[in-house]
């Protein structure tokens, strides 16, 4: 399951005991899957669920907070991801109501308007902030972490507003709890987003969503592990040139030395280790120091040795 299903379901799953929560979490959701529309029987609101498990709970929350049964439902498949979306129409007299008590309708000159402004009286209580912002969340939010394909898009957490004002309330009121998000727009879209894996565990400890912090430090954790396996390889893999490196170094050493004084010249422990070393180029010092049957640190001297006399010629 991706990670921002396996939070929505956490979210979703996790009963709200208290009335005034569930009343902001309901509003958040409809805030970010509610639309209205002029129907013949005057106002209507159709919330577009984009699984079974949003839909139920929104029906549900309407019918014990408003004591409203939703009829109207309608499933379609989504062209995009081949997955059902539901489509709940509230309608009739009591839409005004509902969003006005949902503070998603105002009055204005004697005229009821959308109220761009988010958070009012319903989210005044931290636990409903909280809980409103959840409810936001499940509705325009979206998470994607680092898998372990190439194409790895990194941490990205966002929550994504058609206006500024509710994108840029929204980024202040997680300002206040220390969870620090940035706005940005997409086409015509604000998004308030967070790039860092462990602002992303702010945000989520903030809603709270404490099974997906678990989640998501773990995660955390095995890609550090997985990093420091990578950098251990790449160590091991320098190693392994520098030696090579190194063996070429003394081979040329060791063949300007035959081009020039010969290595009937040298002392017998130092032929002997020119030898060796230009028959079994690719040993290690280690296989090399066996094969003479000295210390790595005596052939390492003779080997320096050579160097040394191969620099004066
Ligand atoms: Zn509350």
């Amino acid at each position: 399951m991706a990670f921002i299903d396996s939070i929505k379901n956490e979210i979703l799953n996790k009963n709200i005991k208290e009335r005034h929560c569930r009343k902001a979490f309901l509003a958040g959701l409809v805030r970010g899957l509610g639309s209205l529309y002029e129907g013949e029987n005057g106002l209507g609101l159709e919330i577009k669920a984009s699984n079974e498990q949003t839909a139920m709970y929104i029906t549900s929350a309407v019918r014990t907070l408003f004591n409203y049964d939703i009829r109207e439902v309608s499933v379609s498949e989504d062209r995009l991801n081949g997955k059902d979306k539901f489509y709940l129409s509230i309608i009739g007299e009591r839409v005004t109501e509902i969003l006005s008590d949902l503070e998603i309708l105002t009055e204005s000159d004697g005229e009821l308007v959308v109220n761009l402004k988010f958070y009012g009286k319903l989210t005044e209580k931290e636990c409903c902030l909280r809980s409103f912002i959840k409810g936001l969340f499940v509705a325009v939010g979206n998470c994607t972490v680092p898998d372990n394909s190439e194409s790895s898009t990194g941490y990205h957490l966002e929550l994504n507003f058609s206006h500024y004002t509710p994108a840029l309330e929204t980024s202040e009121k997680l300002a206040q709890f220390n969870v620090l998000t940035k706005i940005t727009r997409r086409r015509e879209s604000f998004i308030v987003y967070i790039k860092s894996a462990e602002e992303i565990k702010d945000f989520l400890a903030f809603l709270p969503a404490p099974v997906s912090v678990l989640k998501l430090t773990d995660l955390i954790i095995n890609r550090e592990l997985s990093n420091n396996s990578n950098r251990q390889k790449n160590c091991d893999l320098g190693n392994v040139n520098k030696q090579v490196e190194a063996a070429a170094k003394h081979i040329d050493a060791i063949n300007k030395i035959i081009e020039t004084i010969g290595l009937e010249s040298l002392k017998p422990d130092l032929r002997e280790t020119a030898i060796a070393r230009v028959e079994n180029s690719e040993e290690t010092l280690s296989e090399l120091s066996e094969r003479l049957n000295v210390t790595k640190s005596c052939l390492n001297h003779r080997l320096r040795k050579l160097v040394a006399i191969a620099n004066e010629l």
